[in-house]
């Protein structure tokens, strides 16, 4: 990309808009560079005998990244439901280390000196011809494995090569990225990114909110259209590629991003200060986390701790069964290490409902089935029981806390503490380093727990609200079905009821309740919110600067008062109404660039 013009001016293209959906806000002005867009090439430029070795090397990364990617796919539910799945899968793993496959392939380029993509291609290829007239039927059928092993591999192999060209401030269009691409990429100085798959809650997306990388999925149409050095920029709020920008739309982004850039500054000053209301009040603005690279960041965000670890996408990732009792201890330490001064809070596997099992029983009612704390105390030595052991293992430096998703009966809190209190014991029998003192939370998303509050907030060391299922249950509403979705909202007076109610418990007992579904990240939820009595919020990363700038420029009184009139409305649509007004009063529009994430 060396002879790439200069991306700052316009140039004589006509003006294109792509659109899409924006997942990560900010603005990027670059050039673009087309990436993963089609199937992979394989390169059969001669390699030069001096280059063998490094050859060699880019093949072992490349089978390293394959083996990765296909450990991605198998999943917790395998392990528990479905042995089918897994074996396909570790027939694949297996052909990735099988050396009567990848001898040949090192020979090819050690002594025909061709790229590892070409000498992989030939040495799979007449390897599947051969099974593929075999007269053993299992046989026959590896030779789908074979396909999709080799198609792996020569991507892994085009990304590595691809990453390694990319120049700084280039503009990525591709039809999928993973989360380690973007992590390399970014590495590489990516400005922003355009995909045509991809969803709002995927963890790319998520990650591009984090690292502050403007992105835009969903954008299909005409995509195939844009080459390599257009210039081009990347509306990440609108979800908008322009391609070609004419001199006016250039200089409006321009002034737009100094604006967007001098508020990020503002808002990491903000970050690395408490969040304290004008009146004196001191609230913890902590970070939900889901993804180990999130962790790295906590720091930059300003987090005072990590309120929410979701575990679901650690096990999911991993091969099945993998993500074992020793694993587990390493990345728990890592969050307690990310969050210190302040804890961590480890949320148990929440599996069911949303995150449904691939090879799970079918459930006419997920939502109100097999999932969550259910699941677990029914399968206790599958799950639970290590997950509480590498909890106790980790808890060395006292930083740990637990919370037990999906709860409804006290009775779940009590028998979880027992499985504690047996795996305690038994690590002080082996004589495992370990800290019994775990505090534990029960989330608030059903509506029976908020109800009775006050018992769970006098059995739980602390109560976390999940405003994203909690809204579902209270109002009837999928959380993830489109077609009702102009019906959820967090701010319905009924749900602002019970976060009251749950509130007034933790106030009376001196029990902390949190609030750590996404309405916790929404600049019009908060302030309402925080005057219902909530003491602590917990969001995604990107978003704590923005909250804790605005929780520095408004006082508790004017929250209760808001707080107030939310709980006597009549509707959803009034509370936000007053919130938008109480902003617009309250609060400088400088202060508020945090986004309004008004659903999850
Ligand atoms: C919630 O329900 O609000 C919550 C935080 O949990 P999840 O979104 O993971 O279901
Ligand atoms: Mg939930």
């Amino acid at each position: 990309m060396s002879s790439s013009p200069d991306p700052t001016t316009s140039d004589a293209g006509p003006e294109r808009i792509i659109e899409g959906t924006g997942v990560a806000p900010g603005i990027a002005i670059g050039a673009l560079y087309r990436y993963n867009v089609g199937p992979p090439e394989v390169d059969r430029t001669p390699i030069a005998p001096e280059a063998v070795e490094d050859e060699l090397a880019v093949l072992e990364d490349a089978l390293a990244r394959a083996e990765q990617e296909i450990e991605q796919a198998r999943t917790i539910a395998d392990r528990i439901l479905g042995a089918e799945q897994a074996a396909i899968v570790e027939a694949q793993r297996m052909m990735l280390n099988d050396e009567a496959l990848l001898g040949p392939v090192r020979e090819r380029i050690r002594t025909e000196h061709v790229t590892a993509g070409q000498a992989l291609q030939s040495v799979l290829r007449g390897y599947r011809e051969r099974i593929g007239e075999s007269e053993d039927a299992y046989l026959r059928d590896r030779t789908d494995d074979l396909l999709e092993v080799e198609t792996r591999v020569l991507r892994a192999l085009e990304r590595g090569r691809t990453v390694a060209q990319i120049e700084p401030n280039a503009i990525v269009v591709a039809d999928a990225l993973t989360a380690t691409d973007l992590i390399q990429l970014h590495e590489h100085g990516l400005l922003g990114c355009v995909t045509t798959g991809g969803g709002p809650h995927s963890h790319v997306s998520i990650l591009a909110r984090a690292l502050h990388i403007p992105a835009v999925i969903g954008a299909e149409e005409r995509l195939e259209a844009v080459e390599t050095h257009d210039r081009a920029v990347v509306d990440g709020q609108a979800g908008r590629l322009i391609v070609h920008p004419s001199a006016d739309t250039l200089e409006d982004y321009r002034r737009r991003r100094a604006r967007q850039q001098s508020l990020w500054a503002e808002q990491a000053q903000a970050a690395s200060a408490p969040a304290e209301t004008t009146d004196g009040h001191s609230l913890s603005v902590q970070a939900n986390v889901e993804f180990e690279e999130e962790l790295q960041i906590l720091k930059e965000y300003g987090a005072d701790g990590i309120g929410l670890l979701r575990t679901e996408v650690l096990f999911l990732s991993r091969p099945a069964g993998a993500f074992t009792e020793e694993e587990q201890v390493a990345v728990y330490r890592k969050a307690a290490r990310a969050a210190h001064p302040h804890s961590a809070t480890v949320r148990l596997l929440d599996l069911g409902g949303d995150k449904s099992l691939s090879q799970g029983p079918r459930e006419a009612n997920p939502s109100l089935g097999w999932r969550g704390i259910r699941l677990l105390l029914d399968r206790p030595e599958e799950l639970l029981r290590p997950q509480v052991r590498a909890l106790l293992r980790a808890n060395t430096e006292g930083a740990l806390r637990v919370l037990l998703p999906m709860v409804t009966h006290l009775d779940e809190v009590r028998r979880v503490r027992s499985v504690i209190q047996e795996e305690a014991d038994r690590l002080s029998r082996e004589g495992r380093a370990h800290d019994p003192t775990l505090p534990v939370g029960a989330m608030v998303e059903v509506p029976a727990t908020a109800l009775q509050a006050r018992a769970f907030a006098e059995e739980a060391d602390f109560l976390s609200i999940g405003t994203n299922d909690l809204t579902q249950y209270v109002l009837a509403v999928d959380r993830d079905n489109d077609r009702v979705a102009s019906r959820y909202d967090p701010l319905h007076p009924a749900v602002l009821g019970l976060v009251q109610r749950t509130a007034a418990a933790g106030r009376d007992t001196g029990t902390p309740v949190a609030v750590c579904g996404e309405s916790a990240g929404d600049v019009h939820a908060v302030p309402v919110l925080i005057g219902l009595g909530v003491t602590a919020l917990s969001a995604t990363p990107s978003h704590l600067p923005g909250l804790k700038r605005l929780i520095q420029h408004v006082s508790r009184a004017e929250m209760d008062a808001l707080a107030t009139a939310a709980c006597e409305a009549s509707n959803a649509q009034t509370v936000r109404r007053q919130a938008r007004e109480w902003i617009a009063q309250h609060v400088e529009d400088a202060v508020l660039d945090a986004p309004d994430v008004s659903s999850p």
